[in-house]
């Protein structure tokens, strides 16, 4: 999964897009691509192959007017990486412009019942197909564009994160999510969207989560509103969220690999601090005291992850078995959530995930706690 930018306000949206795309390069992608409707209601779909700088070449002679829009950097699961596979998709009349992180899985039976209505495809997308499928159901049902984002979110398996604009309204973006992070900025007459706080931070410290199944409105002339796919309202639950514009930044390393090398014997004091005190050889891990019973009265615990994650759940394996003498067992996340696992109510569930994102183990997590193990999560961004 990638990166989602978005922008509404008095502000020309452009630079802010882009400048937010560069903050989710660390990320690794394959294409990027930004979509603007402009003073007059035309909505601009710009994207390419390739690096954001790539981007900002192609469109050096393009309208790039507007102060609403919606940018994404691609990370490839269904067509290569090339021009038309980038986001943002336009629908079939191109009236709405779509961006979209993650998986839509029923994509193919949505796409052939979407070409039998006579719909046609210019991308191998699985996003291509979600977009369609909006248009599809706003058509038939007569209904407005949320409307049609809520009906059409309920056909989809998969997960996701969307950002949507529209023709001719230059106020709204429509956003939505299940599975895939997204996250609201708010400033003075102005919202910001990103799937990850870091490529809005500079701007605000006021942030709303959107939470699974929820959509959100976010209009220039209106107080934020998140509903849910029946249409219910959600609280809005602002959260103040500080981070330096250095704890984004390359911070002179050529890459964000070595970086976070040479960052290693500092992280590593930053994270035992105050959890373990040498002068008297006290350890306290207060989320695992918190929950002392339940770890002592465990049957087993499973950890899920995946990559990395994965192998350092491997060690967390020996070292618990070890000290503990409690079975561990070390599942990666893809296999788990796909397999009806066995889960028992006295199970620990350990999630583990640099980003809290990936979705794989997001998914062994709800599986997890719907057979009512207790779960916990290793991760490494705070929010
Ligand atoms: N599944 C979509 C695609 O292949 C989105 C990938 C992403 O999360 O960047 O285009």
């Amino acid at each position: 999964m990638c990166g989602i930018v978005g922008y509404v306000g008095k502000r020309e949206a452009y630079p802010i897009l882009i400048k937010g795309l560069h903050r989710l390069e660390y990320r690794g992608y394959d294409s990027a691509g930004i979509a603007l409707v402009n003073g007059a209601g035309r909505l601009n779909v710009y994207k390419c192959k390739g690096k954001v700088a790539a981007l900002e070449h192609f469109v050096e002679s393009k309208d790039l007017e507007g102060s609403i829009g919606i940018a994404h950097t691609r990370w490839a699961t269904h067509g290569e990486p090339n021009d038309a596979n980038a986001h943002p998709h336009y629908s079939e009349s191109e009236n709405i412009a779509l961006i979209h992180n993650g998986i839509i899985e029923n994509y193919r039976v949505l796409k052939d019942a979407l070409t039998e209505h006579g719909y046609t495809f210019r991308s191998n997308t699985d996003s291509e197909v979600l977009v369609n499928l909006i248009e599809y159901v706003r058509a038939t049902n007569g209904c407005t564009l949320l409307e049609a984002v809520q009906q059409a979110l309920k056909q989809v398996i998969g997960a996701y994160a969307i950002a949507i604009i529209e023709k001719g309204c230059r106020d709204r973006i429509i956003a939505a999510r299940k599975s895939s992070p997204m996250v609201v900025g708010i400033g003075e007459g102005e919202y910001f969207l990103g799937s990850d706080a870091a490529s809005i931070v500079e701007y605000t410290n006021d942030f709303v989560y959107v939470n699974d199944g929820e959509v959100a409105i976010i209009d220039r002339n209106l107080p934020l509103k998140i509903v849910t796919l029946d249409n219910r309202e959600s609280r809005i639950d602002i959260k103040q969220l500080e981070l330096s514009i250095s704890q984004l930044e390359k911070g002179g390393y050529p890459h964000f690999m070595l970086k976070e090398i040479y960052e290693q014997p500092k992280t590593i004091v930053d994270c035992i601090r105050g959890r373990v005190n040498p002068d008297d050889f006290d350890v306290r891990l207060s989320g695992v005291i918190d929950n002392r019973e339940r770890f002592l009265r465990a049957r087993r615990i499973i950890f899920v992850a995946c990559g990395t994650s994965w192998h350092a759940s491997l060690i967390g394996e020996h070292l618990i078995e070890n000290i503990c003498r409690i079975p561990v067992e070390v599942e990666y996340a893809s296999e788990f959530r796909y397999r009806n696992p066995i889960i028992h109510p006295d199970d620990i569930v350990i999630a583990v995930s640099q980003s809290g994102e990936t979705a794989d183990t997001l998914a062994a997590v709800e599986l997890a706690r719907k057979a009512g193990a207790f779960v916990f999560g290793i991760c490494n961004v705070v929010g």
